[in-house]
């Protein structure tokens, strides 16, 4: 199995050659193909198994395919979010996606607690097309109108199950309603796709499936495809 298997830009590819992984993760060999065709994915998997770039890598090139952050939309948010119950994880990610995201130029902005809300939020307006963050420090961005998600269509819920068992389940739902939502694939499975569209893709990975992950799931991915390392 090679990256080059993985149908990742020649771009991406190159990054990933320069970030020194020889080959892809059973996760990763999974994950990327469904994520480049704008899947909904649902991913069982545990830390260590390379679920990171398995999000990040699609992502980027999500990104990659939209105009360039600029004046006229950095004031309509982030292309993209990336959601993690802990700032120690919203980090590590952050770590990961800075790896391959500098050689795209695409800038990242984490929001976590500990820091200032004015000064993160000072940043998202600056134009930054990916954000990673805890959701509660994220909602208070929101909530305060620091930063908006209109132009938001790429989530990521990364260990749903933890985000959901301490107690972030509201928090999780008011982000993603902040998106916009009239760019939900429909949700009857037969109804045509619009090429023209962008719709709004989501990931969410949890090691464990209790009713509540089930619930955010059905209300919130469409037709998702079930990866299980
Ligand atoms: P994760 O499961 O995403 O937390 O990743 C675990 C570790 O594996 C991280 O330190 C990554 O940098 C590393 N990693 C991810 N994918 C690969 C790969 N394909 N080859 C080598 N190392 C990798």
């Amino acid at each position: 199995r090679s990256w080059a298997e993985s149908k990742l830009s020649s771009e991406l590819l190159k990054a990933v050659e320069r970030v020194g992984y020889k080959k892809p993760s059973p996760i990763q060999m999974a994950a990327i193909p469904l994520g480049l065709q704008q899947r909904d994915v649902i991913g069982v998997a545990e830390t260590g198994s390379g679920k990171t770039a398995a999000f990040v890598l699609p992502m980027l090139t999500y990104i990659s395919r939209l105009p360039p952050m600029s004046e006229e939309n950095e004031a309509d948010g982030p292309y993209a979010v990336v959601m993690a119950p802990t700032r120690e994880l919203a980090q590590q990610i952050e770590e990961e996606t800075l790896k391959f995201a500098h050689f795209l130029g695409i800038k990242v902005v984490s929001i976590v607690g500990g820091q200032s809300i004015e000064e993160q939020g000072f940043k998202i307006r600056q134009g930054c097309e990916v954000v990673i963050a805890t959701p509660g420090r994220l909602i208070d961005c929101l909530e305060r109108r620091y930063a908006v998600l209109n132009q938001c269509n790429y989530v990521v819920l990364d260990e749903a199950d933890r985000m959901i068992d301490m107690g972030f389940e509201p928090q999780v739902v008011g982000v993603l309603d902040a998106m916009p939502s009239s760019n939900l694939k429909p949700e009857n499975e037969d109804e045509e796709l619009d090429d023209k569209k962008i719709y709004r893709t989501t990931y969410m990975f949890s090691a464990t499936m209790p009713p509540a992950v089930e619930r955010l799931a059905r209300k919130y991915l469409r037709n998702p495809v079930v990866v299980t390392i």
